[in-house]
């Protein structure tokens, strides 16, 4: 049986796709062939001409704010009727708040954890519900962090709750896998986008970080589609759990 890392004919839903490393998943998926189901509460205006570009899938926008539960069900419902299927599940969008862990706020900790993990799981959920109810194979991929191993500094909430959807990941397949879905996740290193833009502008922090990624340089949003690609594909239909490291090196120091 040959390898296969083609995506034509199947869905995907790609969450947070207007910028940084979801716009750069959703690009890579629908290059493989996926139609790409764009969901966030900004506009995708960008990601859908860089898809159009791509010459692959085609894509469709949701707006959705994943800071509640109550654009879960509309998601997969609107995925749906556009193409008939939801196949893969990205689910990108995050949030990052950052004090000391002593002045840390109650707000701070909720709105992350909120995004971060309780949309992610109730996403999953709705997503995982219409494919048993298929009998259909599908692959969940969560963006996970170097959080989800190491504790970091002044991000307690972002680090709970990428430690927590690493946990996650691992019982969400141990509970799926035997029904035709892949949970699995990616961990991020240090990438140019948004997210780090504080850390980027602080030269302490930009030269010390900098400093300890074997592959010398920031990763480019591009540089994570390869490994969504895979996790997303029949090539890696035998790979259940696991929190795969794009980092440059960062973890393996
Ligand atoms: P980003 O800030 O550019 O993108 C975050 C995305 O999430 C945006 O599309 C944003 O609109 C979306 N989002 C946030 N809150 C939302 C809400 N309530 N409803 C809908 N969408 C919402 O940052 P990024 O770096 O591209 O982050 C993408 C993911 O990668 C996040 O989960 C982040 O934690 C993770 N990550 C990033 C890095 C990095 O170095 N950039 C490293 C590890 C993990």
């Amino acid at each position: 049986m040959a390898v296969s890392f083609d995506l034509t004919g199947k869905t995907a839903i790609v969450t947070g796709a207007n910028t940084g490393l979801g716009q750069a998943i959703a690009v890579a998926l629908a290059g493989a062939g996926a139609d790409v189901a764009l969901v966030g509460r900004s506009s995708m205006a960008d990601t859908e001409a860089a898809v159009a570009k791509a010459g692959g899938g085609r894509s469709l926008s949701i707006q959705a704010d994943l800071s509640t539960l109550e654009p879960v069900e509309r998601v997969i419902s609107e995925t749906v009727d556009w193409t008939g299927r939801a196949d893969i599940l990205v689910n990108n969008a995050g949030i990052i708040r950052r004090a000391d862990a002593i002045d840390f706020t109650e707000a701070d900790w909720d709105a992350v954890m909120d995004v971060n993990l309780k949309t992610v799981f109730f996403l999953s959920q709705a997503f995982a519900r219409q494919l048993i109810g298929k009998g259909e194979r599908g692959k969940i991929i969560n963006i996970a962090s170097l959080l989800s191993f190491q504790g970091g500094i002044r991000i307690p909430s972002y680090t709970a709750s990428k430690s927590g959807l690493a946990g996650l990941t691992r019982l969400l397949a141990c509970e799926w896998a035997g029904k035709g879905i892949n949970v699995n996740a990616i961990a991020p290193g240090y990438f140019s986008t948004n997210n780090t833009e504080a850390l980027r502008n602080d030269p302490d922090r930009n030269a010390a970080i900098l400093g300890r990624i074997p592959a010398g340089h920031w990763g480019e949003p591009e540089e994570l589609g390869g490994a969504a690609v895979f996790l997303a594909a029949p090539a890696s239909d035998y790979v259940h759990g696991i929190v795969l490291p794009v980092d440059g090196g960062w973890l393996a120091r």
